[in-house]
Protein backbone atom coordinates (compact mmCIF):
# COMPACT_ATOMS: atom_id res chain seq x y z
CA UNK A 1 0.00 0.00 0.00
CA UNK A 2 3.08 2.35 0.86
CA UNK A 3 5.95 2.50 -0.66
CA UNK A 4 9.15 4.64 0.74
CA UNK A 5 12.13 4.71 -1.19
CA UNK A 6 15.67 6.22 -0.28
CA UNK A 7 13.78 9.08 1.48
CA UNK A 8 16.39 11.74 2.81
CA UNK A 9 15.59 14.95 4.60
CA UNK A 10 18.13 17.56 6.25
CA UNK A 11 16.99 20.94 7.75
CA UNK A 12 20.76 22.20 7.97
CA UNK A 13 22.67 20.87 5.09
CA UNK A 14 25.09 18.50 5.75
CA UNK A 15 22.87 17.18 8.90
CA UNK A 16 20.51 15.03 7.61
CA UNK A 17 17.85 13.78 10.37
CA UNK A 18 16.15 10.99 7.69
CA UNK A 19 18.99 8.98 5.86
CA UNK A 20 18.48 6.51 3.08
CA UNK A 21 15.46 5.47 4.45
CA UNK A 22 13.42 2.37 2.60
CA UNK A 23 10.05 0.98 3.72
CA UNK A 24 7.10 -0.66 3.01
CA UNK A 25 3.51 -0.93 4.50
CA UNK A 26 0.96 -3.49 3.33
CA UNK A 27 -2.92 -3.96 3.15
CA UNK A 28 -4.30 -4.16 6.28
CA UNK A 29 -0.63 -3.86 8.44
CA UNK A 30 0.31 -1.89 11.09
CA UNK A 31 4.14 -1.09 11.07
CA UNK A 32 6.06 0.59 13.82
CA UNK A 33 8.82 3.08 13.96
CA UNK A 34 10.88 2.12 17.02
CA UNK A 35 13.97 4.72 18.29
CA UNK A 36 15.32 7.16 20.41
CA UNK A 37 14.07 10.47 20.70
CA UNK A 38 15.89 12.96 18.07
CA UNK A 39 16.24 9.76 16.24
CA UNK A 40 14.11 10.93 12.64
CA UNK A 41 10.45 9.13 13.53
CA UNK A 42 8.51 12.27 13.42
CA UNK A 43 10.06 13.78 10.06
CA UNK A 44 9.68 10.80 8.54
CA UNK A 45 5.77 10.48 9.37
CA UNK A 46 5.78 14.29 8.30
CA UNK A 47 7.74 13.41 4.59
CA UNK A 48 4.95 10.97 4.31
CA UNK A 49 1.98 13.00 5.36
CA UNK A 50 3.18 15.78 2.86
CA UNK A 51 3.84 18.41 5.89
CA UNK A 52 7.53 18.44 4.82
CA UNK A 53 8.72 17.98 1.25
CA UNK A 54 11.78 15.71 0.93
CA UNK A 55 15.06 15.77 -0.48
CA UNK A 56 15.41 12.79 -2.09
CA UNK A 57 14.09 9.52 -2.69
CA UNK A 58 9.67 9.05 -3.75
CA UNK A 59 6.91 8.26 -1.66
CA UNK A 60 4.04 6.31 -3.35
CA UNK A 61 0.40 5.42 -1.60
CA UNK A 62 -1.37 2.39 -4.09
CA UNK A 63 1.45 2.97 -6.99
CA UNK A 64 0.54 6.68 -7.01
CA UNK A 65 3.69 9.03 -6.59
CA UNK A 66 3.07 11.39 -3.58
CA UNK A 67 6.04 12.80 -3.10
CA UNK A 68 9.84 13.35 -5.29
CA UNK A 69 12.01 15.95 -5.88
CA UNK A 70 9.54 17.14 -8.53
CA UNK A 71 6.02 16.32 -6.75
CA UNK A 72 4.57 17.02 -3.82
CA UNK A 73 0.74 16.24 -3.53
CA UNK A 74 -0.69 18.67 -0.89
CA UNK A 75 -1.37 17.00 2.74
CA UNK A 76 -5.09 17.34 2.59
CA UNK A 77 -5.17 15.49 -1.00
CA UNK A 78 -3.57 12.61 -0.05
CA UNK A 79 -5.95 10.59 1.79
CA UNK A 80 -4.12 10.01 5.02
CA UNK A 81 -5.28 10.38 8.26
CA UNK A 82 -2.96 11.71 11.06
CA UNK A 83 -3.12 12.21 14.91
CA UNK A 84 -0.68 14.60 16.36
CA UNK A 85 1.52 14.71 18.98
CA UNK A 86 -0.11 17.76 20.02
CA UNK A 87 -3.87 16.57 19.15
CA UNK A 88 -4.66 19.55 17.30
CA UNK A 89 -8.28 19.65 17.87
CA UNK A 90 -10.89 22.04 17.04
CA UNK A 91 -11.37 24.00 19.98
CA UNK A 92 -14.57 25.71 19.44
CA UNK A 93 -16.22 22.29 18.51
CA UNK A 94 -17.11 19.36 20.76
CA UNK A 95 -15.67 16.01 21.11
CA UNK A 96 -18.28 15.02 19.16
CA UNK A 97 -18.41 17.92 16.72
CA UNK A 98 -14.57 17.47 16.29
CA UNK A 99 -14.63 13.35 15.04
CA UNK A 100 -18.29 14.00 13.26
CA UNK A 101 -17.02 16.98 10.90
CA UNK A 102 -14.24 14.42 9.02
CA UNK A 103 -17.16 12.43 8.25
CA UNK A 104 -17.93 13.94 5.09
CA UNK A 105 -18.76 10.85 3.23
CA UNK A 106 -21.68 10.11 4.99
CA UNK A 107 -25.10 11.85 4.70
CA UNK A 108 -25.27 14.52 7.45
CA UNK A 109 -27.83 12.39 10.24
CA UNK A 110 -25.37 9.59 10.31
CA UNK A 111 -22.08 11.57 11.42
CA UNK A 112 -23.16 12.07 14.73
CA UNK A 113 -24.19 8.59 14.90
CA UNK A 114 -20.92 7.08 13.75
CA UNK A 115 -18.85 9.62 15.83
CA UNK A 116 -20.51 8.82 18.66
CA UNK A 117 -20.33 5.22 18.32
CA UNK A 118 -16.21 5.59 17.52
CA UNK A 119 -15.80 7.79 20.86
CA UNK A 120 -17.45 4.95 22.43
CA UNK A 121 -15.00 2.35 21.06
CA UNK A 122 -12.14 5.30 22.09
CA UNK A 123 -13.75 5.61 26.14
CA UNK A 124 -14.49 8.60 25.65
CA UNK A 125 -18.66 8.25 24.99
CA UNK A 126 -19.34 9.91 28.43
CA UNK A 127 -17.39 12.75 27.58
CA UNK A 128 -18.70 13.88 24.01
CA UNK A 129 -20.43 17.01 24.34
CA UNK A 130 -17.71 18.68 25.92
CA UNK A 131 -14.80 21.15 24.41
CA UNK A 132 -11.25 20.03 23.79
CA UNK A 133 -10.21 22.65 26.95
CA UNK A 134 -12.69 20.75 29.40
CA UNK A 135 -11.22 17.43 28.72
CA UNK A 136 -7.71 15.84 30.29
CA UNK A 137 -4.58 16.05 28.45
CA UNK A 138 -5.17 11.58 27.56
CA UNK A 139 -9.02 12.35 26.74
CA UNK A 140 -8.27 15.23 23.96
CA UNK A 141 -5.81 12.53 23.11
CA UNK A 142 -8.58 9.80 22.73
CA UNK A 143 -10.64 12.12 20.68
CA UNK A 144 -8.25 12.82 18.34
CA UNK A 145 -7.61 9.41 17.82
CA UNK A 146 -11.02 8.86 17.35
CA UNK A 147 -11.47 12.07 15.00
CA UNK A 148 -8.54 10.09 12.65
CA UNK A 149 -9.72 6.92 12.68
CA UNK A 150 -13.45 7.29 11.80
CA UNK A 151 -13.28 8.06 8.17
CA UNK A 152 -11.69 5.18 7.84
CA UNK A 153 -8.59 6.16 5.56
CA UNK A 154 -6.56 4.03 3.26
CA UNK A 155 -3.59 4.57 5.89
CA UNK A 156 -2.98 6.61 9.30
CA UNK A 157 -0.05 7.80 10.70
CA UNK A 158 0.25 8.01 14.40
CA UNK A 159 2.80 9.71 16.33
CA UNK A 160 3.05 8.66 20.25
CA UNK A 161 -1.20 8.32 20.15
CA UNK A 162 -0.85 6.41 23.87
CA UNK A 163 1.70 8.94 25.39
CA UNK A 164 -0.87 10.27 27.78
CA UNK A 165 -2.42 7.95 28.80
CA UNK A 166 -1.80 5.42 31.81
CA UNK A 167 -1.19 2.11 31.83
CA UNK A 168 -4.36 0.94 32.14
CA UNK A 169 -6.58 2.71 29.67
CA UNK A 170 -3.18 2.70 26.98
CA UNK A 171 -3.59 -0.94 27.47
CA UNK A 172 -7.62 -0.92 26.55
CA UNK A 173 -7.21 2.11 24.22
CA UNK A 174 -4.31 0.17 21.97
CA UNK A 175 -6.86 -3.06 21.92
CA UNK A 176 -9.60 -0.68 20.59
CA UNK A 177 -7.73 1.20 18.10
CA UNK A 178 -6.21 -1.84 17.18
CA UNK A 179 -9.15 -3.39 16.43
CA UNK A 180 -10.62 -0.47 14.20
CA UNK A 181 -7.57 -0.30 12.15
CA UNK A 182 -8.02 -4.09 11.26
CA UNK A 183 -12.10 -4.39 11.30
CA UNK A 184 -12.17 -1.09 8.65
CA UNK A 185 -9.23 -2.94 6.20
CA UNK A 186 -6.87 0.35 7.26
CA UNK A 187 -2.93 0.19 7.49
CA UNK A 188 -1.36 2.45 9.76
CA UNK A 189 2.39 3.88 10.73
CA UNK A 190 2.46 4.61 14.37
CA UNK A 191 5.94 5.78 15.92
CA UNK A 192 7.02 5.48 19.18
CA UNK A 193 9.93 5.46 21.41
CA UNK A 194 8.73 2.83 23.91
CA UNK A 195 9.14 -0.63 22.68
CA UNK A 196 6.50 -2.41 24.38
CA UNK A 197 4.07 -0.40 21.99
CA UNK A 198 5.45 -1.13 19.28
CA UNK A 199 5.83 -5.10 20.06
CA UNK A 200 2.74 -5.25 21.40
CA UNK A 201 0.68 -3.02 18.85
CA UNK A 202 2.72 -3.80 15.57
CA UNK A 203 2.72 -5.94 13.04
CA UNK A 204 6.30 -5.26 11.56
CA UNK A 205 8.43 -2.65 13.09
CA UNK A 206 11.70 -0.57 11.94
CA UNK A 207 14.16 0.57 14.30
CA UNK A 208 15.06 3.48 13.53
CA UNK A 209 19.06 5.07 14.78
CA UNK A 210 20.59 8.69 14.06
CA UNK A 211 17.98 8.90 10.40
CA UNK A 212 18.34 4.93 9.25
CA UNK A 213 16.41 1.73 9.99
CA UNK A 214 18.57 -0.46 11.31
CA UNK A 215 16.40 -3.49 11.41
CA UNK A 216 12.68 -4.05 9.97
CA UNK A 217 11.03 -7.76 11.11
CA UNK A 218 8.39 -8.85 13.03
CA UNK A 219 8.24 -8.42 16.85
CA UNK A 220 9.68 -12.08 17.26
CA UNK A 221 12.11 -11.24 14.97
CA UNK A 222 13.25 -7.85 15.90
CA UNK A 223 13.54 -9.00 19.99
CA UNK A 224 14.67 -12.49 19.37
CA UNK A 225 17.00 -11.74 16.06
CA UNK A 226 18.55 -8.23 16.79
CA UNK A 227 20.70 -7.30 14.02
CA UNK A 228 22.76 -4.97 15.52
CA UNK A 229 24.23 -4.17 19.10
CA UNK A 230 22.04 -0.92 18.96
CA UNK A 231 18.91 -2.97 18.21
CA UNK A 232 19.32 -5.39 20.70
CA UNK A 233 20.33 -2.35 23.93
CA UNK A 234 17.06 -0.47 22.17
CA UNK A 235 14.57 -3.79 23.13
CA UNK A 236 16.51 -4.26 26.03
CA UNK A 237 18.20 -7.58 25.31
CA UNK A 238 22.09 -7.44 25.90
CA UNK A 239 23.00 -10.66 23.87
P1 LIG B 1 10.90 12.54 19.28
O1 LIG B 1 10.48 11.16 19.66
O2 LIG B 1 11.65 13.23 20.36
O3 LIG B 1 9.81 13.36 18.66
P2 LIG B 1 11.93 11.86 16.67
O4 LIG B 1 12.65 10.59 16.53
O5 LIG B 1 10.52 11.90 16.25
O6 LIG B 1 12.03 12.35 18.16
P3 LIG B 1 12.33 14.10 14.94
O7 LIG B 1 11.27 14.91 15.60
O8 LIG B 1 12.07 13.58 13.59
O9 LIG B 1 12.79 12.92 15.88
O10 LIG B 1 13.64 15.00 14.89
C1 LIG B 1 14.89 14.55 14.34
C2 LIG B 1 15.86 15.70 14.36
O11 LIG B 1 15.45 16.69 13.43
C3 LIG B 1 16.01 16.39 15.69
O12 LIG B 1 17.38 16.64 15.93
C4 LIG B 1 15.25 17.68 15.52
O13 LIG B 1 15.82 18.70 16.29
C5 LIG B 1 15.41 17.95 14.04
N1 LIG B 1 14.25 18.70 13.47
C6 LIG B 1 12.98 18.23 13.40
N2 LIG B 1 12.17 19.15 12.82
C7 LIG B 1 12.94 20.22 12.53
C8 LIG B 1 12.70 21.49 11.93
N3 LIG B 1 11.47 21.83 11.48
N4 LIG B 1 13.73 22.34 11.79
C9 LIG B 1 14.97 22.00 12.21
N5 LIG B 1 15.28 20.82 12.79
C10 LIG B 1 14.29 19.93 12.96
Amino acid sequence: LLEVKNIEKSFVEGVPVVRQTTFSVGENEIFALLGPSGCGKTTTLRLISGFEKLDNGEIYLEDDLLSSTKKHVAPQKRGIGFVFQDYALFPHMTALENVAFGLTDLPKHKRKVFAEEVLCRTGMGDHQHKGPAELSGGQQQRVALARAIAPEPKLILLDEPFSNLDAILRESTRKEVRSIIKKAGMSAVLVTHDQEEALSFADRIGVMNEGRIEQIGTPEEVYYQPKSKFVARFLGRTN
